[in-house]
């Protein structure tokens, strides 16, 4: 039984029109040609085809089935079909054609020759499965990939690494172009007073504003956070008028933001670099642009910065500064000078000292504050340096009362990262009691950039101020200048910038803010001083003003320490 073959029963076999209805009936379309006749014609299709295409069969019948194609069909696919017919051969390819409709489909198409039994050619058949499907899901999903790899998902903005990609194909074509760095000022303080959607819906807003501003043919980028970079490609334009542009943009950032009921308003900083003038490599280009914001932000005046090589000389001097600062500390590098304070009367008398620090560098010489406070501020070594000044002028006042000198109260400049320290009261307290001073002759100068968080603050000030430490507004009139903090915060002496006495009493003015600064100060209880007095004339403007105190060459430089015992000494 095993070894006997399976002959089918008569009934079982299918009959010639079941086998053409189960062709019609298959999910797929199938196509016969006719190779001998004139442009190898239709002359069978069934109804998958039909399914398939939208035409029916007497429509296509005796055409060439050319009148699927349309003008994104591959030709190179259509040459593999041409080649396989005139060869007799078997193929299959993929290919974009359109239905009746005009709508298009994915054909994956196979045609075989069949041959009759002497091995001639009598037909092509070609069997149409659609996979319009599949080929447009993956077609979206690489799309999706894509657009990941290439695009910021927040704001659809090119990412770094494309934007890097498209700068440098630009410049390697020789484009002249400019970039544009640009940044949100104080964007984390956004983030945390009004949570990261708004901060999010803010970034959007200000991408769009770009866009719209900027056009299709310049690159624009959100690198990270909030931080976007614009190539603007230049035919023949000045720097005037890219400045211009860029101030143009600026001020559309700047405008208000509505977000969620909101009213937000930010600022933005903008570094800019050229190419070819500043650099010949994207990432060197992208680098100065940074540089250059980094030094709008120092600016603060909100203008565009551009970049300069004088800005590498800088940042090697910083670097210098930075790797040397902690040794000169312990090396005793660093010393205190002393400014004089006097009444404002037309001989002054000595009435305070104001502690200034110097470094004395054995390399560069005498290095500025200016130079290297900053500096130190940014890495946090203000924190030991700060320390050791307090400690230092504390001690060297009680010395010199002890030594029988005048009585009169120091004042130490305090910076914001010092001020913020959670330390700082136990600094202090501890420079007093290791010196034995007497905490009504300290004196602390605070910035009015350093009052933007009240509530701390005025905690922090109130508690040095029951101890008996004074404490003075530095730099008045520079800063936020509100007069809120005036009447909320426990102040007793302001010291009004140096800028508002250069030009009084000449500029009208001047003279007039001037004046009404010192009432403002007064009409507070508060003592008013006045920096940077250098003639007579200034000192007897001030005087018939009604400020309390002066500073300034006029009456007498910061001394060292041996020239300040000295001018101690007449007042003995
Ligand atoms: P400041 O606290 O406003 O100090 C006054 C600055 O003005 C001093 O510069 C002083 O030399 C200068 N000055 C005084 N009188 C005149 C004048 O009549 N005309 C002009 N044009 N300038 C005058 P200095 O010593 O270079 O200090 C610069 C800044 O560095 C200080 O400004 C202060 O912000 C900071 N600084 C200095 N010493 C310290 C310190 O011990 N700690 C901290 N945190 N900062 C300090
Ligand atoms: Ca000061
Ligand atoms: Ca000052």
């Amino acid at each position: 039984m095993e070894d006997e073959a399976y002959i089918p029963s008569p009934e079982s076999l299918i009959t010639t029109s079941e086998l053409l209805e189960a062709i019609d009936l298959m999910g797929i379309g199938l196509i016969i040609t006719n190779p001998h006749l004139k442009d190898n014609p239709v002359i069978y299709v069934n109804k998958g085809f039909t399914k398939v295409t939208g035409y029916q069969p007497e429509e296509i019948m005796m055409c060439n089935c050319r009148c699927l194609q349309g003008p994104d069909t591959n030709p190179e696919d259509l040459k593999i079909i041409k080649k396989a017919q005139i060869e007799r051969k078997a193929e299959t390819v993929t290919l974009k054609n359109y239905r009746k409709d005009g709508s298009h489909f994915w054909n994956q198409l196979t045609i075989s020759p069949v041959f009759d039994q002497a091995g001639e050619l009598m037909y092509f058949i070609g069997l149409q499965l659609d996979m319009t499907k599949e080929i447009e899901e993956r077609e979206n999903s690489s799309r999706r990939i894509r657009q990941l790899a290439f695009f910021d998902p927040l704001t659809g903005l090119l990412n770094m690494s494309k934007f890097k990609e498209e700068l440098e194909k630009e410049l390697q074509k020789g484009q002249h172009c400019a970039l544009l760095r640009i940044n949100i000022d104080r964007f984390r303080y956004i983030n945390e007073s009004y949570g990261e959607q708004i901060g999010d819906s803010l970034l959007l807003e200000a991408a769009e504003r770009m866009k719209r501003m900027l056009g299709k043919d310049c690159l624009i980028c959100r690198s990270f956070a909030d931080d976007f970079i614009v190539m603007l490609k230049l035919t023949d334009s000045s720097r005037y008028e890219i400045h211009t542009y860029a101030m143009l943009l600026s001020e559309a950032l700047r405008k208000p933001y509505f977000i969620h009921n909101e009213e937000i308003r930010s600022n933005f900083s903008m570094g800019i670099s050229l190419y070819p003038e500043h650099g010949e490599t994207a990432s060197l280009l992208l680098n100065y642009a940074d540089l250059a914001l980094e030094q709008s932000k120092l600016d603060g005046i909100g203008e565009p910065y551009w970049f300069k090589h004088s800005l590498l000389e800088q940042i090697h001097k910083r670097i210098q500064i930075e790797k040397k600062m902690p040794k000169a500390l312990g090396s005793g590098e660093f010393e205190l000078y002393f400014q004089p304070k006097g009444s404002s009367s037309k001989t002054p008398s000595l009435v305070g000292i104001e502690v200034l620090l110097r470094w004395n560098d054995p390399e560069q010489g005498l290095i500025s504050p200016m130079d290297f406070i900053p500096i130190a501020e940014e890495n946090g070594f203000i924190i030991p340096l700060g320390e050791w000044i307090i400690k230092e002028a504390c001690r060297l006042i009680k010395q010199w009362q002890d030594e029988g000198y005048p009585k009169i109260p120091v004042s130490v400049n305090v910076s914001a990262v010092q001020f913020r320290h959670p330390h700082f009261i136990n600094v202090v307290e501890n420079a007093l009691e290791i010196s034995g001073l007497d905490p009504c002759y300290l004196e602390l100068e605070v910035t009015e950039t350093m009052l933007n968080d009240p509530v701390v603050i005025k905690e922090k000030l109130e508690r040095l101020r029951n101890k008996g430490i004074k404490i003075s507004i530095d730099d008045f009139g520079t800063g936020y200048s509100s007069i809120h903090y005036l009447k909320t915060l426990p102040i007793d002496i302001l010291k009004i910038d140096k800028s508002f006495i250069q030009e009084t009493p000449v500029s009208e003015q001047d003279s007039t803010l001037l004046q009404s600064i010192i009432q403002l100060g007064k009409s507070f209880g508060l003592t008013v001083l006045a920096e940077g007095v250098e003639s007579q004339s200034q000192l007897e403007f001030l005087a018939g003003s009604g400020c309390d105190l002066i500073q300034g060459y006029y009456f007498s430089r910061p001394l060292n320490r041996e020239s300040m015992e000295q001018m101690l000494k007449t007042y003995k």
